[in-house]
């Protein structure tokens, strides 16, 4: 972790006073199956929440032209929003609600597992050459975490334009334009395309905290340069975003309103006490509560064992 202001204000928003920041957090790799490794970008060593985002991963562009690509088998979920985004390539995904949904590039696959739900994700057997896109979760607050679990799948996400930027809003809302995805607290999911070129500045929300990753290219987000591998924290009390590119790059552009509640991250769960976490992995292991996923040609996942000295619920900075 590196910052890059001399004299970093505290990163606590909402309430306590702050204001922008710059810290890059590099991404730690991750081996996922056997041949696929993601850039995690959160949690991290730096920082566990940005607003309600509490898992970000980046994967790709892989070449799997020759590979069976994504294998993920059947895997519970709780107490969270997985959000699928695609840059290249497609992902079939399976859940116990009997969801069927090839996603491609542009489309949002939501997936609210409330109080339980089980999916895999599987690159379908017909292919394209390249694979890259994110997997990111969005933490449900208290009051929403026990809802039923549904799956959403939009292929019409509005957009945001200027400067030569053309911003998707993937999950809540930018400059005034808003997702047609359901969320449970105020947040935004935005994919930004920056052609070379690119000089804009992106409206914020100064309550927001936010971060920007990179999937392509090399962009200069509010002077600092951002490439695939890092995640840049930008603090809140931003009014504005400055965005340059000199080539053809795209960012993710995460942000919402500090997090406040601690939560209690294992494995697919997102809880707020260990024995909650316990019993979900008994009944995962036990095959109740969670459903059936069908037609997979596979086993599902078995839970990791718990860790030996029990967990407890944290807050969104480290
Ligand atoms: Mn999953």
């Amino acid at each position: 972790m590196s910052n890059l202001d001399r004299k970093p204000a505290t990163t606590l928003c909402g309430g306590t006073s702050s204001g922008p920041v710059r810290d890059l957090l590099p991404a730690k790799n991750v081996p996922l199956g056997e041949s696929t490794v993601v850039r995690r970008l959160l949690p991290s060593l730096g920082r566990r929440m940005v607003g309600a985002w509490c898992f970000v991963d980046h994967y790709g562009p892989d070449d799997i032209a020759d590979e069976p690509g994504m294998q993920v088998p059947p895997h519970p979920h709780l107490g969270l929003q997985t959000v699928s985004w695609l840059h290249d390539g497609e992902v079939l995904h399976r859940d116990s609600l009997g969801s069927l949904q090839t996603l491609r590039p542009g489309q949002l696959g939501l997936m609210t597992a409330g109080r339980a739900i089980a999916h895999s994700e599987e690159s379908p057997r017909e292919h394209a050459r390249l694979l890259h896109g994110a997997q990111l979760w969005v933490a449900l607050p208290e009051a929403h975490r026990n809802t039923a679990p549904s799956w959403e799948h939009h292929s019409q996400l509005p957009q945001v334009t200027g400067g030569g930027l053309r911003a998707t809003v993937i999950l809540g809302e930018l400059a005034g334009t808003a997702s047609p995805a359901t969320t449970y607290t105020p947040l935004v999911g935005a994919d930004l395309t920056l052609p070379s070129g690119t000089a804009a500045r992106l409206p914020l929300e100064p309550d927001f905290e936010y971060a920007a990753l990179a999937m392509s290219g090399e962009a200069e987000v509010d002077g600092v340069r951002l490439t695939p591998g890092a995640l840049l924290y930008l603090g809140c009390g931003r009014s504005e975003l400055p965005l340059r590119a000199e080539v053809d790059s795209a960012l993710m552009l995460l942000g919402g309103e500090p997090f406040e509640e601690k939560i209690l991250m294992w494995w697919n769960f997102v809880g707020r006490s260990m024995e909650e976490i316990a019993q979900a992995r008994e009944d995962w292991m036990t095959g109740s509560r969670f459903g059936e996923v069908q037609g997979y040609d596979g086993p599902p996942l078995p839970a990791p064992m718990l860790p030996p000295v029990p967990l407890k619920a944290r807050g969104r900075v480290r």
